[in-house]
C-alpha cells in the first residue's frame, strides 16, 4: 500500500474537514482518533459517510496510523486545546523517526507551543504550532493558515499548507510563515481576540437598532445588509445579514427566540492575560470579554433591570442617529485592529521574533472570520513591524476625521439612553488616549510618590531622572 502524504490525529469538526480539504487538493490523508469504550467508531463512520473515492484511509491504532504515513511523516493533531495534545504528543513520539514533523493544528496556548517545540526538538523531531481560522466551512474550503515553530519543516510543508488555504483576490495563499516558537498560536490567539472584540461591536449596534429604534430583525437585516455592500464589508456582518434572517419554528425571527447568554473558550482570556504581561492596551479585547461575562448573569440582570433604567424608544431623527451608528462602527473596528497588531508587534519584540506585520494582514484576507474590507485598506498602512502609523495613514486620518463626531454621538445617545457600548466606547477612549497630548498621569505619579516614594520625572528635567518630594511637609 502507498503511503500516505499526510496524518490527521483528531476527527472532530477540524480533523474531519481539513482531512476533506486535503484530500480535494490531490493528498493521501491517514486518518486516526482516539476509541474510548462505549463510543461509537468514528474514524469508521467519518470514512463511511464522508469519505467514498476519496484518498482518505481510516486507521484502527496509533501504530497502524504512524506507519500508514510517508517519511518524512507530516502529522497534523486537531484535539481539543491543553493536556489532550501533551497526551496526543506523549502518545505518538515513541512511534516517530528523526526529522518527523508535527503539526498542532488546535488552538493551543502559545506557551505550550514553545515548550512542545523545544520537547520535540531536544528528540530530533520538528514541531510546528499552526493556527487555523475559518471555522468549519474554512477547514474545508480554504482556511487562513498561520503557521510557525521548526523552520526547517516549513519548507516541506509549505506546499501541502499553501494548497489548501484560502486564496486572496491576487490568488496568493492565505498562509505564510509567521515565526519561530509559539509565534504562529499567538497570532491566532491575537486573531481570535480581534474576532471577539468585532463581534461585540456589530452586537452592540445591532443593540442600539432593537432597543433604542425599535428596529424588527427584518428592518435591522436590511440595514446591515446596506452596510456589508459598503465600508463596513466583512464576513462578521455578512454572516450576521444571514442569521437575522432566519425564522424559527414559530415562523418567528430565531434570532429574537435565541438566550442573550454568551459562551467564550479559552483564547479570548488568554490575549487579555498577556496583553498585560506585555503591557500594551488591548481594551477593546478586554471589554468584548468583559461584555460576554456580564451577560452570563442572567439572574443579577433579571433583578436589576427596569430598577434604575428604562428604555424608551428615541426621540431624536432615526435615520440621523444610524448614519452616525455607521460611522462609529468603521472607527470603532480601525481601533480593534489597530489594538491587535500593536500587541503582536510587542510580542515580535519581547519574544525576539522577526514577524513581519504585512504578512499577517495579508493572510487575515480570506478564509478567516476576521476578513473585512478595512483589514485590506490597513494591510498597505501597514510597514514592517510599525504601527503607529494606522491613524496618521491618509486614508485613515481623513476618514477618522470625517466620522469622528458621528461616533462620539452614537456613544452619548447609547449612554443617555442606557444601552451599555463597552466596546464602542472604550475604543474612542483609547482614540482620545493616543490623541491627548497631555494626560492626568501627572498626577498619578505624584500620587505613587506620595505613599510610595516611586518618584516622578519633571517636563523640563531630561527623561530618566526621578525626583522626590516630601508631600505631606
Ligand atoms: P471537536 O470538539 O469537534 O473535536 C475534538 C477532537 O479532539 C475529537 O476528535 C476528540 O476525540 C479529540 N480529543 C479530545 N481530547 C482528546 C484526548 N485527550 N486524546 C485524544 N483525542 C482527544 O474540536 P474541533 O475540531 O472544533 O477543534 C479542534 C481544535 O481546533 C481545538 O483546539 C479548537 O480550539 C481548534 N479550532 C476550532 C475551530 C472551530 O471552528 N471548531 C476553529 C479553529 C481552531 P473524541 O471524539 O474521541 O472525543
Amino acid at each position: 500500500m502507498n503511503k500516505c502524504d499526510i496524518g490527521i490525529y483528531g476527527l472532530g469538526v477540524m480533523g474531519q474537514n481539513l482531512s476533506l480539504n486535503f484530500a480535494s487538493r490531490g493528498f493521501s490523508v491517514a486518518v486516526y482518533n482516539r476509541r474510548e469504550a462505549d463510543e461509537e467508531n468514528i474514524t469508521n463512520t467519518f470514512i463511511t459517510t464522508k469519505c467514498q473515492g476519496k484518498k482518505i484511509i481510516g486507521t484502527r491504532n496509533l501504530e497502524d496510523f504512524i506507519n500508514s504515513i510517508s517519511l518524512p511523516r507530516k502529522i497534523m493533531l486537531l484535539v481539543s486545546t491543553g493536556n489532550a495534545v501533551d497526551e496526543v504528543i506523549n502518545q505518538i513520539t515513541p512511534f516517530l523517526d528523526v526529522d518527523d514533523i508535527v503539526i498542532d493544528g488546535g488552538n493551543s496556548h502559545y506557551r505550550d507551543t514553545a515548550r512542545h517545540l523545544s520537547q520535540m526538538e531536544s528528540q530530533g523531531f520538528m514541531f510546528v504550532g499552526c493556527g487555523i481560522s475559518g471555522g468549519a466551512e474554512g477547514a474545508l474550503k480554504g482556511p487562513s493558515i498561520m503557521p510557525g515553530g521548526s523552520f526547517q519543516a516549513w519548507d516541506k510543508i509549505k506546499f501541502m499548507f499553501q494548497a489548501i488555504a484560502a486564496k486572496n483576490e491576487d490568488n496568493n495563499p492565505c498562509c505564510e510563515w509567521i515565526g519561530p516558537e509559539g509565534s504562529g498560536h499567538f497570532v491566532k490567539m491575537v486573531h481570535n481576540g480581534i474576532e471577539y472584540a468585532l463581534m461585540q461591536l456589530i452586537a452592540e449596534s445591532y443593540d442600539i437598532m432593537k432597543r433604542l429604534l425599535f428596529m424588527s430583525a427584518d428592518e435591522i437585516c436590511s440595514v446591515t445588509s446596506e452596510w456589508n455592500s459598503g465600508a463596513l464589508n466583512s464576513y462578521l456582518m455578512e454572516i450576521t445579514r444571514n442569521i437575522l434572517k432566519v425564522r424559527d419554528t414559530d415562523s418567528e425571527p430565531l434570532i429574537d427566540n435565541i438566550l442573550d447568554c454568551a459562551a467564550q473558550k479559552g483564547t479570548g482570556r488568554d490575549i487579555s492575560i498577556s496583553a498585560l504581561e506585555l503591557g500594551v492596551p488591548v481594551t477593546a479585547i478586554s471589554e468584548s470579554i468583559n461584555a460576554r461575562l456580564i451577560s452570563t448573569m442572567t439572574t443579577e440582570r433579571s433583578l436589576a433591570a427596569h430598577e434604575f433604567i428604562n428604555t424608551t424608544q428615541y426621540a431624536g431623527d432615526r435615520k440621523a442617529l444610524l448614519k452616525v451608528l455607521e460611522d462609529a462602527l468603521y472607527c470603532s473596528q480601525i481601533i480593534v485592529y489597530m489594538q491587535g497588531f500593536s500587541i503582536i508587534a510587542k510580542g515580535a519584540i519581547e519574544y525576539k521574533w522577526d514577524v513581519d506585520l504585512t504578512q499577517i494582514a495579508r493572510i487575515w484576507q480570506n478564509g478567516c472570520i476576521i476578513r473585512s474590507k478595512i483589514l485590506k485598506a490597513m494591510c498597505a498602512s501597514l510597514k514592517k513591524n510599525l504601527v503607529d502609523n494606522v491613524l496618521l495613514n491618509p486614508t485613515f486620518k481623513e476618514t477618522i476625521k470625517q466620522k469622528h463626531s458621528g461616533w462620539r454621538k452614537t456613544i452619548m445617545i447609547a449612554i443617555t439612553h442606557g444601552i451599555p457600548v463597552p466596546v464602542l466606547s472604550s475604543t474612542l477612549s483609547y482614540f482620545d488616549g493616543i490623541c491627548s497630548e497631555h494626560l492626568p498621569a501627572n498626577l498619578i505619579q505624584a500620587q505613587r510618590d506620595y505613599f510610595g516614594l516611586h518618584g516622578y520625572e519633571k517636563i523640563n528635567a531630561s527623561r530618566g531622572i526621578f525626583f522626590h518630594s516630601k508631600w505631606d511637609r
